[in-house]
């Protein structure tokens, strides 16, 4: 069966999920990247998964929506990178055109100074379109949902925090990341991990983090390690009932 304009694999998905009568869901082009996009109800809640090789988060962030209110955007591939124009790129260096040039130059190394400049003119012309579709209305909250599986934890980012709340050592791979002092001090409550990173420090990386905290946009990453799925629900569940 073929629904134009819808890959095979966004089909698929789409056909996979059974959502509520509320929810609604299509597959959206975002300067030049594919996404699911799944809208439900009306709240000022956003929703992310970036990284197409996050699979737990994904498969989380589907089940959260099958009854929590907002809008959620997640890449549509399996891939950690992707091309939205002609060359190679993190998805989640795109935000700034500093993160998009280290990002390019990184991942496309036989590319030439004047090829990396096109692309970089290409993604400057779009970013507002990410921006757009991704950051909620003023006093929302976005929460992007990632996975860990290369090393990374709570200690990597503790050294360029403003605060941490460190109460579950033994998991390092499973902590928030949030970008406003007053949710960060709601969830400095509570049993999980966490840091506060309410300022534009160090370099810019291009990441949505760092694009949040030097906007003050309410931002809450949750990262759990891959595989984790149990754990990464848990946290998603309890932090959206404890935030406004
Ligand atoms: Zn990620």
């Amino acid at each position: 069966m073929a629904i134009p304009g819808l890959s095979r694999r966004a089909f698929v998905l789409l056909a996979a999920v059974p959502f509520s009568a509320a929810a609604a869901s299509d597959r959206k082009n975002i300067s030049g990247i594919g996404f699911l996009r799944i809208r439900n109800g009306r709240a000022n809640r956003r929703y992310l998964v970036i990284h197409g090789d996050e699979s737990t988060a994904r498969d989380t962030l589907i089940e959260h929506m099958k009854s929590a209110p907002g809008v959620a955007f997640l890449i549509d591939g399996r891939t950690r990178t992707v091309r939205p124009h002609l060359l190679e790129i993190d998805p989640n260096r795109m935000f700034s055109a500093a993160g998009a040039a280290l990002s390019l130059s990184r991942l496309n190394p036989s590319a030439s100074p004047a090829a990396i400049q096109r692309e970089l003119r290409w993604l400057d012309a779009r970013r507002h379109q990410l921006l757009e579709a991704l950051l909620p209305a003023p006093g929302g909250l976005l929460i992007a949902l990632h996975n860990n599986s290369r090393g990374y934890s709570i200690q990597s980012e503790a050294p360029i925090s403003n605060r941490v709340h460190l109460p579950a050592p033994s998991t390092p791979h499973d902590f928030f990341l949030a970008t406003s002092e007053s949710d960060f001090n709601l969830i400095a409550r509570g049993p999980y991990n966490a840091v506060l990173q309410s300022g534009a420090r160090g370099p810019d990386d291009g990441s949505l983090s760092r694009l949040c905290a030097g906007r003050s946009i309410r931002y809450v990453n949750l990262e759990c390690a891959l595989g984790n799925r149990a754990a990464q629900a848990e946290m998603l569940n309890w932090l959206d009932r404890l935030l406004p």
